[in-house]
This record gives C-alpha cells, structure tokens and sequence, in this order.
C-alpha cells in the first residue's frame, strides 16, 4: 500500500469545522487504499498567541519553558483531530515529537533534527491506524522537549516521509500552491504545476513564504518528492520535484520579492586584507545573519561596503559597525530600512546572455532605480526603494511572459 505523509498548516486547522474538513480528506485518502501518516502545525494563530502570552508574562523567557509552551499548540491541535478521525471511522492516534521519535540537540526555540526512530509510528501503520504527529517538535538529547523553529512543522513531515520512505509528502496550506509571483501583489500571477528544488529554494531565499526553506532542503537533499496544495479547494497544486535534465528550462519561472531586510553601509574603509574578515566576523559573533553584500572598487585606497540584514537585526547591526567603525578606520556608517529585494528566477538563466540586461532595462523603463545586485546562477536580484518594490515585482512579471493570459 502506498505511503503518503499528508501535513496540515495553521489555517487548514483554525476551528472545528476545519478540523473536521481535514478529516474527512484524510478519511478519503485512507479508502482511496492509501497508508497515511499525517503531521499537524498549531491551530490557526495560536503559536504567535502563545508567543504573545509569553512576552506578557515575563522578560525572562528560557528556552525551555518557550519550547514547553509553544509545542502545546501541536498538541492540541493533534489530539482534536485524532477525535475528528474516529468520528468518521478512521483509527488513529496523536503522538508528540518525543514520542514520534525526533531527537533533535539542545538549540531550545530553534532545534535541529539529529535522528528520527520512528519505530512508534511504523508499529501504529501495521496495526492499520493514522498516526497523527505535532509538527515542529522533537526531544532534546538531554531529555528536554524542544520546538524546531517556525515552520518546523514542514520539517517534520519531509523528516517523516523520508524516514518511513513515504511516495511523497503533501504540504496542505491556504494557497493553491505555489505561484510564479505573489498574488496579492500580481493578480496575474500563475499558480506553478511544477518547480525543481534548486529554483524554489532560490524563492524561498528571497521572499516567497511558503513552504518553509529549511524543509525544501531537506527534501532537496533525500529526495523527498513535495506537493504544495490547498487544504480549502483540495485541488491539485505544485509538485516539487528533481530538475528534469532533458527537458528545456524556463529562463525566467518566478519573481518573488522580501521587504524584511535593511542595508547597512559602512563608507571610508581602508582596503586592507583583513579589514572584511573582522566586520564580518563581529557581526557572526552577536548572530547577525548578513545576506547580500556589495563592496565597491577602491578608490584611493578606501572604500565602502554595503550589506543586507533582517530589519529586527538592524539596531544591533548598526551597533556594531558604529563600534567598529573607528577600530578600522571607517569614515562613517549609516542605514536604510525602506529597501526591498526583487528577484528573478529560473534554471535557465545559466544558460541564457542577457537576462540580467533585460531585468536592468525593465527597471529603468519603469524609472527604478538599482541599488545593489546580487547574483546566483540560476537567480538575479535587485535592491530597489520599498515603495517601488510593487511596480517592479509587475513590470518584471509581464516582460518575462509569466502573466496568466485571460
Ligand atoms: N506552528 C508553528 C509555527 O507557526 C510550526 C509550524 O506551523 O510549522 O511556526
Ligand atoms: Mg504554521
């Protein structure tokens, strides 16, 4: 009997009609003669609700009492749908992280995965029941429950698939799949049937939510076949799969965009060896996640580098250049948080001149004006004004033929 592994986000599971909805999905797949293991994220809102207690409570919030609270969510969302599975006549049963067998390490709030024995969950298959499992949540190798980070619930089920060796895992969200722009912003955005690992790895990077990065790459890596798809119209929806080597490669196969960061520029840097190495390392060292970074041709021997970071690491990142600032030599340091990132991807492009001149052009027909790019290869990407980003993200949606036609 095929496996599947079938995971349920937030809203696929806000309230008990919801929930009951689920079920019966889940019911269907079972009589449709399918071994199904199903992996369940908090219900609706309630992971940030539960954040929020937290912070109202207390400024002293430990790791471990985050974890504690916050895999309750799971929890009670998995023992809910277990009971809306026995309604319609499908045995199963909810089992934690813990008891799923995810031993992840001791990182509270944001865990890694360090082995999956899911000897539980196998013996609940063959006695012909569902396993339900909370997403995102493991124990610790110290014997402590730990959450694996937003979003960990996606982890969870690729985890799963590849452990139990499952045909594929289903990602069931609010959205049809996933789309070659957001649609909020480009109504003519088209809903992908199909994107290779690598292309939307690149679009989880830069901006496209769902589903979450760390779980393409570990499907990426064991070969977890993906399918994106809505729990609310149950439509079939974008498959992810391994790169086809035979067949021809869209040059451009999506735009996404990212308001989340802000640029710092130090300016006035003497260009030593060396000089990098330690503003870069002084921001590793306080856990800033530095992402694109731009340093220009020296001119008399100085120079200034720009870099991104997400916009709540910027006060502590404009800290530390500013400390740094005088130790090297720089002249000054400044920051900007109305920027937003445009990109283009698509595997073609490694084989294609002349994309980035077309991106270059679009922009500049539409009076945007660059300020930094960065490149992969199979991606192109443009910082640009905040309040410009929309324009961008449409004028390059339409000159690269991705608009839906009517
Ligand atoms: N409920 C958790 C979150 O919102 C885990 C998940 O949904 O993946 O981050
Ligand atoms: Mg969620």
């Amino acid at each position: 009997m095929p496996l599947v592994i079938q995971k349920f986000g937030g809203t696929s599971v806000a309230d008990p009609d919801r929930i009951r909805e689920v079920a019966d999905h889940v019911a269907r797949t079972v009589r449709r003669g399918n071994q199904v293991v199903v992996v369940v994220s908090a219900m609706g809102k309630e992971t940030d609700e539960l954040i929020r207690l937290a912070t109202e409570v207390s400024d002293v919030r430990p790791g471990r009492e985050m974890d504690m609270l916050i895999t309750a969510g799971e929890r009670k969302a998995m023992a809910l749908l277990c009971m809306a599975l026995h309604s319609v006549g499908v045995p199963a049963d909810s089992f934690t992280g813990s008891q799923a067998g995810f031993i992840t390490d001791t990182n509270h709030t944001n865990a890694k995965i360090v082995e999956l024995r899911p000897d539980r969950l196998r013996k609940a298959i063959e006695a012909g029941r569902v396993p339900v499992i909370g997403g995102a949540q493991g124990v610790s190798t110290d014997h402590d429950v730990t959450f694996l980070g937003r979003g960990g619930s996606d982890t969870t089920a690729v985890a799963v698939c590849h452990a139990l060796e499952g045909e594929f895992c289903e990602l069931y969200t609010d959205v049809p799949g996933v789309f070659t722009a957001d649609p909020r912003l480009v109504p003519k955005a088209r809903r992908m049937a199909k994107v290779s690992f690598e292309e939307l790895l690149e679009m989880t990077a830069t901006g496209c939510p769902k589903p979450a990065m760390r779980s393409v790459e570990y499907a990426r890596r064991w070969g977890v076949k993906l399918h994106v798809r809505s729990a609310f119209t149950w439509e079939p929806g974008t498959w992810v799969v391994e790169e086809d080597p035979t067949m021809e490669q869209a040059i451009v196969s999506a735009v996404t965009h990212d308001t989340s960061e802000a640029k710092v520029t130090v300016s006035g840097v003497p260009d030593r060896p060396g000089i990098a190495a330690r503003l870069f390392r002084e921001l590793a060292d306080v856990d800033v996640n530095v992402d694109m970074i731009v340093q220009n041709v020296s001119d008399r021997g100085v120079t200034d580098i720009s870099f991104t970071v997400p916009r709540n690491d910027l006060p502590l990142a404009t800290q530390v250049c500013q400390r740094l600032a005088a130790d090297i030599g720089a002249t000054g340091v400044s920051s900007d948080s109305a920027i937003a990132r445009v990109s283009i991807i698509g595997a073609g492009m490694k084989s294609n001149p002349g994309v980035a001149a077309k991106m270059f052009e679009v922009l500049a027909g539409e009076g945007i004006n660059i300020e930094m790019i960065s490149t992969s290869a199979i991606r192109i990407s443009c910082v640009v004004r905040e309040d410009e980003v929309e324009r961008a993200v449409q004028s390059l949606h339409t000159a690269f033929e991705l608009d839906a036609v009517a």
